[in-house]
């Protein structure tokens, strides 16, 4: 149910943090993996750790916020994997928090255009191609926490995760018929390269450690499962949903 093999993947984002946790996950159950990053340095090693689990893994420099790179991406991806199953739409940034009165425009766009039009672009161009193969297919989007209630004081990334939750779910109900399932995940706080800053200071390290009821950050290798099962069989009648994975946090 679980098995993946045979599977063609695209990971956004794929080349660190929770892209790649995911990626390994995928990997792991037997499916062939595309990851998408900005690093080709990066992007190779990210690969090379996947290799030992049998299938194809490849990789390639693709910004998701350049609608043509996107396109022209895709078409490679479809090219080298002989078609697509699995999408995870997961490429995102974050902003320097600063006072609202004083944020830039300039760093609104910057993350709007990487998480919210970087995930249009992906979600249309993949789709476009899962649709025309008509053998249905798997998106899992990677929204936030930050969705539902803003993320904190960083008022554009939490906009940006609503929409790319909003599109998700647009995707869900228009695609069901063709046997694309489009699923969100939506993570709390995760020890990656973004939130390095946070996990440095004393303050927000220990406020994650005490609101978190599990009691600790989140980890890369912990979306390892909901990729798998959002991408398998075991979730074959799951669409349009959204998984919290954030140790209890929203709950208490
Ligand atoms: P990360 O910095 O570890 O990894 C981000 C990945 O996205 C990298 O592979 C990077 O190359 C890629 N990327 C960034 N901009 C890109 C662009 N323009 N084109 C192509 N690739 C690009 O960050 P992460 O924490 O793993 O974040 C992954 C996703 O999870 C993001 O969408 C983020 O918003 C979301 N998220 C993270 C957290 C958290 O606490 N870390 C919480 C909620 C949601």
């Amino acid at each position: 149910m679980f098995d993946l093999t045979g599977k063609r993947a695209l990971v956004t984002g794929g080349s660190a943090g929770i892209g790649l946790g995911m990626a390994r996950g995928l990997a792991r159950a037997g499916a062939d993996v595309v990851l998408w990053g900005r690093d080709p340095g990066r992007l190779e090693a990210a690969a090379a750790g996947l290799a030992e689990f049998g299938g194809r893994v490849l990789s390639r420099s693709v910004d998701v916020s350049d609608e043509r790179a996107v396109a022209a991406g895709v078409t490679a991806t479809v090219e080298a994997l002989g078609g697509l199953d699995v999408v995870v739409v997961n490429a995102g940034i974050g902003v320097p928090l600063a006072k609202f009165a004083e944020s830039t425009t300039e760093d609104y766009r910057k993350v709007m255009g990487t998480n919210l039009d970087g995930a249009y672009f992906t979600l249309r161009e993949t789709t476009k191609t899962l649709v025309a193969q008509g053998s249905g297919g798997s998106v899992i989007v990677t929204s936030s926490l930050g969705a539902h209630e803003g993320a904190g004081r960083n008022q554009a990334y939490g906009a940006s995760k609503a929409g790319v939750l909003a599109l998700a779910n647009g995707c869900a109900v228009e695609l069901a018929r063709y046997g694309i399932r489009v699923n969100s995940v939506l993570p709390g706080w995760v020890a990656t390269d973004m939130t390095g800053p946070l996990q440095q200071s004393e303050i927000f390290n220990s406020h994650v450690i005490s609101r978190v009821p599990l009691g600790r950050w989140a980890t890369p290798e912990d979306f390892e499962g909901i990729a798998v099962y959002l991408a398998s069989d075991a979730s074959a009648f799951q669409t349009g949903s959204s998984t919290m994975i954030d140790g209890g946090y929203s709950i208490f």
